[in-house]
């Protein structure tokens, strides 16, 4: 689901008294005169999402010298926690204004499922390398553009270099909707949209007129269609 501009700062599903704690004055705690619950210190940050049209966006990001230093690992908390509350499958740092080659990649599972609720991987300075030249089209959504979604041609096997969270080397192979989702947030690295990857400028449509879009294209193009039929949506 993209991000709501209206959504307030913190998720809805908390408390109130954690989400506005001014509303609610001194907390029992404070009013004992104790020290506040450790849930009242806990700050979660959610970071603003650049939408289309800004120039970071557009710009290539600068690698990280040191992924465990104070401000990344701030900057990589309060990207998990903006990834969680925008639902999204992926996030890149240029997303939340910050031009390093960071990246978030959730891990789908072998069906292709993805479990929003568990930890994203943390990539820091990732490289893609394509593992042959096979490629599929599917629909892709990005939280910086919102409600919509549009049809990209992928490299379905890719080798991943990168640095985790803690500055250790991760290398792995990728395809399918894993792949998907790192040649997105890695092309975010480099000033790409996937709006800029589209074959056909028809190949963009609301995200309720997919499925609409689909049928259209495959009864066009019947020979193509098989290609272009694959209508799940990933946002990014
Ligand atoms: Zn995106």
């Amino acid at each position: 689901m993209p991000w709501d501009a209206n959504r307030g700062s913190l998720p809805r599903g908390l408390p109130r008294a954690i989400r506005e704690p001014a509303l609610f004055g001194k907390t029992s705690n404070e009013r004992l005169g104790q020290k506040p619950a450790l849930v009242y210190l806990r700050t979660m940050t959610l970071r603003k999402i650049a939408p289309l049209g800004q120039p970071v966006l557009l710009r290539r990001a600068v690698p990280l010298l040191d992924p465990t230093d104070a401000p990344t690992r701030a900057l990589i908390q309060d990207m998990v926690e903006t990834l969680a509350d925008a639902r999204g499958l992926g996030l890149a740092a240029p997303q939340v204004y910050a031009g390093v080659r960071l990246i978030l990649a959730h891990l789908p599972d072998p069906d292709g499922v993805v479990d929003r609720t568990a930890a994203p991987l943390v990539l820091v300075n990732p490289t893609l390398t394509p593992l042959d030249d096979a490629t599929d089209m599917a629909f892709e959504g990005c939280l910086s553009i919102p409600g919509l979604r549009g049809i990209v041609r992928r490299f379905e096997r890719i080798g991943l270099e990168a640095l985790d969270g803690a500055g250790r080397p991760v290398e792995r192979e990728a395809e399918g909707l894993f792949a998907r989702i790192l040649q997105h947030e890695v092309d975010h690295l480099d000033g790409i949209l996937y709006t800029h990857r589209l074959e056909d400028p028809r190949h963009l449509a609301f995200d309720g007129e997919v499925q609409a879009l689909t049928a259209y294209l495959r009864a066009e193009e019947p020979e193509s269609g098989s290609e272009r039929s694959d209508d799940r949506c990933c946002t990014q």
